[in-house]
């Protein structure tokens, strides 16, 4: 959804818009949905051009990275841009993404693009439920901030003996037949089946 905010009517003294929006992240597939964000926006006029300084603030529904359990978050963070009315004078829009051209004939601009950009860089690394988050057992695939791990209770069980012993069992076991005979040869060489 687009953010814009008038420029022209902003003339000899500064002005406050408040925008709302439903902004969707771009590129992260089901770990971010739609949130609602807000943007204080304070824009200052000097000369041929509008300094232009956001507060942005957003809350998401978050997907945690360890659980997959969906939660709410806050992403905040501001930015600030001039825009030129007249290309040309010591700033230039190709030097710098926070200086943009306004087209003309056009009265009006979007900030969008910088308030996604915003939320984007205010985005943690990874998303978690919650800090100490246990996540999910790899072997049985419990939710460990719900339930106990089933194949943990297993090892735990003093008729397998440790995890240790199990392991060395198992790895005996598949190597034995790759190591001997084929099972028909076997059973031909016995001198007691002869
Ligand atoms: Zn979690
Ligand atoms: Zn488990």
């Amino acid at each position: 959804m687009p953010m814009k905010i008038h420029l022209l009517q902003v003339k000899d003294s500064s002005r406050d818009f408040h925008l709302e929006a439903d902004i969707e992240l771009p590129g992260l597939a089901d770990r971010v949905g739609t949130g609602h964000v807000t943007a204080d926006v304070r824009v200052n006029p000097s000369g041929e051009r509008w300094y232009v300084n956001a507060a942005v603030e957003g809350s998401f529904p978050f997907t945690c990275d360890r659980c997959g359990a969906s939660f709410s978050g806050r992403l905040a963070g501001d930015f600030m841009l001039v825009v030129l009315a007249k290309a040309g004078g010591d700033l230039d829009p190709e030097d710098s993404e926070e200086v943009v051209l306004l087209p003309s004939g056009v009265q009006e601009i979007d900030i969008g693009e910088q308030v996604r950009e915003t939320l984007l860089l205010a985005l943690p690394m990874r998303l978690l439920c919650r800090e100490d988050c246990r996540g999910l057992c790899p072997g049985c695939g419990a939710n460990l901030n719900e339930e106990p791990c089933v194949c943990h209770r297993e090892d735990a069980d003093p008729r397998w003996g440790s995890l240790q012993e199990l392991k060395r069992k198992l790895e005996t076991a598949e190597a034995a037949p790759a190591a001997g005979p084929k099972p028909n040869e076997v059973d031909d060489g016995r001198p007691e089946e002869a």
